[in-house]
């Protein structure tokens, strides 16, 4: 078998979410000041923000929340907190939606894989050694080399699937 890690999968409709970002909080200050990196109140407060829900966020709709919230931050210190974000792992892009969504593994730089549910609009995140190492392969085999590898599947979870009209195919 190979090694396969699921980083966050789809949480339960009914899980405890403000557990969920208390500790998201809490790993991405400790890996800022790992890092010897600021979380300043900005970059906390957008990392909050896309951590709202387990959905991609955009940025304009961010920085309409952060006024909200009553910050002053123009639109270029919110993009450049939700840059210093990425950049840092601590949220990652959806390419396809242009959207934003926090990552359950910071400590750790990774490229993960995303299951997007076109339903519910949350998203999961594997990270399937096996499939960056073959594409690398096949890759190479046609003399192509590899700069990123995106891999952003859209489907249906396993709660919208239940909750549908159709019946749950059983398991638990
Ligand atoms: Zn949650
Ligand atoms: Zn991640
Ligand atoms: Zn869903």
């Amino acid at each position: 078998m190979t090694q396969k890690a699921v980083i966050q999968g789809f949480p339960r409709p009914d899980h405890d979410h403000a557990q969920c970002v208390e500790q998201a909080l809490e790993r991405a200050e400790a890996v800022c000041r790992e890092r010897g990196e600021r979380f300043t109140v900005l970059r906390r407060l957008v990392f909050e923000l896309v951590w709202n829900s387990h959905r991609p966020v955009k940025a304009y709709d961010l920085l309409e929340l952060v006024l909200r919230h009553g910050r002053r931050g123009s639109p270029p210190t919110v993009y450049r907190a939700l840059e210093f974000l990425q950049a840092a792992g601590l949220v990652h892009k959806i390419e396809s939606l242009n959207a934003f969504v926090g990552c359950a593994d910071p400590e750790r730089p990774h490229s993960g894989q995303f299951l997007i549910c076109d339903q519910c609009g949350i998203v999961a995140e594997l990270e399937d050694a096996a499939i960056a190492s073959r594409l690398d392969a096949d890759a190479k085999r046609i003399g192509f080399n590899l700069a990123t590898v995106r891999v952003e599947a859209t489907g249906r979870c396993k709660s919208c699937r239940s909750s549908g009209t159709a019946r749950p195919s059983g398991g638990s």
